[in-house]
């Protein structure tokens, strides 16, 4: 650990983001953005807004058209937008370390703050507060709401509520638990509208939807049955498709027990999700520079989409047998 980086408690958390030196402050997600991470920086973000400060939003990738609905989220910001930025807190959210929020790692600022809910924590900030227990980074910022006081109206509530229900898959993941469950009521009581959130964040384009059906088509399986993985090759990759659920087809088959998802976003990288029973499928990413959580992980191979598959799939079945 960082001698500087000083593990804090959500009212610390609180004090510093509302501190009267902390005018201009940068809230950054992780590339690839997700529901959690957007969610939870378009909530902190109208807080702290109406609290005077000055708010940059930054995410250094394509946002998927589904989170069109979030309030706010035309306000993201990308370097190129903004170029040199300076702030007097970068607060990075569901991320555990700077190479995770890609380029937004080149704002400058006098002082870092992470909240995150990842186990793995490069520890880069100056102040961190962690809980891996929490379903959802979203799920923290709830807490700090709640620890703090501060009054959640039903713009930051849908944000929040965004952020809990893409973690925890609607409260059907093992990471669900009473405190997620709170959260939600209580996000509930503020008045948004829970079937608008989910039918949202349903929705696709109609080219999403043919990708799917040609990714289907080349389902495969490893392992004898215990892995199965879908691919998306070069040729086909769209970076303005909604694929995040494309890994719950493999994912929900009798037999399996590790989904793998691969995503030839250049001819040279590959994206790659990961899915699980109970392999720690966290570990396996791990290896190959990524991370996330037990059940479900991340990583990006450099290497063109067969050798990536090769690799990834190796790594899975030694994860397998030593189970
Ligand atoms: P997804 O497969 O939905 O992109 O990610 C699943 C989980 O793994 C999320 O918690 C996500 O933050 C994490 N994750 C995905 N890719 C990476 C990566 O490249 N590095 C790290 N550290 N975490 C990742
Ligand atoms: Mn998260």
């Amino acid at each position: 650990m960082k001698a500087e980086c000083k593990k804090i408690g959500l009212k610390e958390a609180g004090a510093l983001l509302l501190a009267p030196e902390h005018r201009r402050i940068a809230l950054a997600v992780h590339t690839a953005p997700d529901g959690d991470c957007l969610g939870s920086a378009l909530g902190l973000g109208a807080f702290l807004q109406s609290r005077g400060k000055t708010v940059f939003l930054l995410a250094d990738d394509l946002i998927g058209a589904a989170y069109s609905f979030l309030p706010g989220i035309e306000n993201f910001l990308r370097l190129e937008d903004y170029g040199q930025l300076e702030v007097d807190l970068l607060c990075v959210l569901d991320a555990g370390s700077l190479e995770r929020i890609g380029k937004a790692a080149t704002v400058k600022a006098k002082c870092y703050l992470n909240i995150d809910h990842h186990g793995q924590n490069s520890y880069f900030a100056d102040r961190l507060y962690q809980d891996t227990k929490a379903a959802a980074t979203g799920e923290i910022l709830w807490e700090l709401f709640d620890a703090c006081g501060w009054d959640i109206d039903r713009d930051i509530a849908t944000c929040l509520y965004t952020a809990i229900v893409t973690d925890c898959g609607f409260f059907r993941y093992g990471n669900t638990t009473p405190k997620t469950m709170r959260a939600a009521a209580a996000l509930l009581g503020c008045g948004i509208d829970p079937a608008y959130i989910s039918d949202s964040l349903e929705m696709k384009t109609p080219d999403s939807v043919r990708l799917l059906a040609k990714v289907l088509a080349g389902l495969s399986f490893a392992a004898e049955g215990r892995i199965a993985y879908i691919s998306v090759p070069h040729e086909l990759y769209d970076p303005e498709a909604q694929t995040d659920s494309f890994i719950n087809y493999p994912r929900y088959i009798f037999g399996v027990e590790a989904a793998a998802y691969f995503k030839a976003v250049g001819p040279r990288t590959t994206r790659v999700s990961l899915r699980s029973r109970d392999l720690d499928v966290a570990a396996v990413a791990v290896g190959f520079g990524g991370g996330g959580h037990l059940r479900a992980a991340g990583c990006t191979i450099e290497e063109p989409l067969e050798q990536a598959q090769k690799k990834m799939l190796a790594a899975l079945e030694a994860a397998l047998k030593k189970k």
